[in-house]
Order: structure tokens, then sequence, then C-alpha cells
């Protein structure tokens, strides 16, 4: 007769893969970048406990119109050199449906974080017509630090750009691009 535990439920025998045949963990995490800020970073860090590998996605098209400071190409170059240190992290940019730029990376996953209430309405939205796109695909939503959770690339630059400290909101070498744009 089969022993059961009673504290331990049995495994499903689908779902979870076992290590013998465990896929890589990929995931996309999209946005603007503008810059990149120590928040992103720390939402970067929170995603590698349990992802292979990330694609953080710098997109092309804004969709929501914030004004842009630095070009992607500029924004790529920082994020490169922020994250140069991890091998499981690539910064890319796309064009298009983010279901379609998560598809081509082979992941199933889109990082999200959130912050306060005021996130949560517009990611939501998204979240699901990102499942009506692709049924597969799945919405992670990391928060961050507390210290981080007001940060907003957004207040960053209005705050650099009005002269302001921002060294304890974005890494050094962001902080040296932000200081000759405003200088
Ligand atoms: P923002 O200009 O608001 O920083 P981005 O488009 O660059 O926006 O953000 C990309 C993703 O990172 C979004 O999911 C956003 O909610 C998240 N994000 C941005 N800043 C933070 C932060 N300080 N803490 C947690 N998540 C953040």
């Amino acid at each position: 007769m089969k022993k059961s535990d009673s504290r331990q439920p049995e495994r499903e025998s689908s779902g979870a893969e076992s290590a013998s045949t465990h896929r890589p963990i990929v995931a996309v995490y999209p946005g603007s970048f503008d810059p990149v800020t120590l928040g992103h970073e720390d939402i970067v860090r929170r995603t590698l406990r349990f992802c292979d590998r990330l694609v953080v996605g710098v997109a092309e098209t804004a969709t929501q119109p914030k004004g842009s400071l630095f070009p992607v190409a500029e924004r790529l170059e920082m994020m490169r050199e922020v994250f140069g240190g991890e091998s499981r992290v690539e910064c890319v940019s796309f064009s298009g449906l983010l279901v379609d730029f998560a598809r081509d990376e082979n992941a199933r996953f889109i990082i999200r974080g959130l912050r306060a209430v005021s996130d949560f309405d517009y990611e939501f939205q998204m979240a699901q017509m990102n499942r009506e796109l692709w049924d597969e695909v799945e919405t992670i939503f990391l928060t961050p630090e507390v210290h981080y959770s007001f940060l907003s690339a957004t207040l960053v630059r209005e705050v650099a750009a009005l002269g302001g400290d921002v060294s304890t909101f974005v890494s050094p070498l962001v902080l040296e691009r932000l200081q000759q744009r405003s200088s």
C-alpha cells in the first residue's frame, strides 16, 4: 500500500517541472527606464531570485506621454553599465506589442513593479489585456524596498532638472549623466 503523509500533500505530476526537465525561467521587464533608477535595480535584483534569465526591455514607443530625457540608445548604455556584472540580465530595446517581445524572447513572465495604489489601475488593465493577447504569459508584480516605493524616473528627471540631489535614487554613473544634461 502506498504510504501517505497527511502533513505533506502529494506532489502534482503535472505543472511544476522536475529538475531533470527544468526549462530556464525567462522573464521580460519592460519600461521606459529614462533613466534607470535604484527602484528598477531593486526589482531586477528581486526577479533574479526566481528567474534564470531576465531581459530588460526599453520600449521604443512610449505608451504614456511622459516626455523623454535620454534617447533610447543612451538609456540602454546606462542600463548595460548598471547591470553589466550580472550575466543573467540582458538589456535590449523593443518596439510593438509587449507580448510579441516576450514571445520572441521565449519568456512566459512579464515583470512589473508596483509602487503605490496609483500604479494599480493601469497595471491591472495592462496585465489583463496582455493575457487576452497571449494567454500563456503571466504578469508578476513585485514591490520594491520601502525606500523606493515613491520613486519614479519621472520624479528623478524633474528633481535633477531643477538642481536637486538625486544621488540616493540613481547609481553614480546615471547621476553623472543627469548632471551633464542639466549643466
Ligand atoms: P517610471 O518612469 O514610472 O519609473 P518605467 O516605465 O521606467 O516607469 O518603469 C518600468 C517598470 O518599473 C514599471 O512596472 C514601474 O512600475 C516599475 N518601477 C519604476 N520605478 C519603480 C520603483 N521605484 N519601485 C518599483 N517599481 C518601479
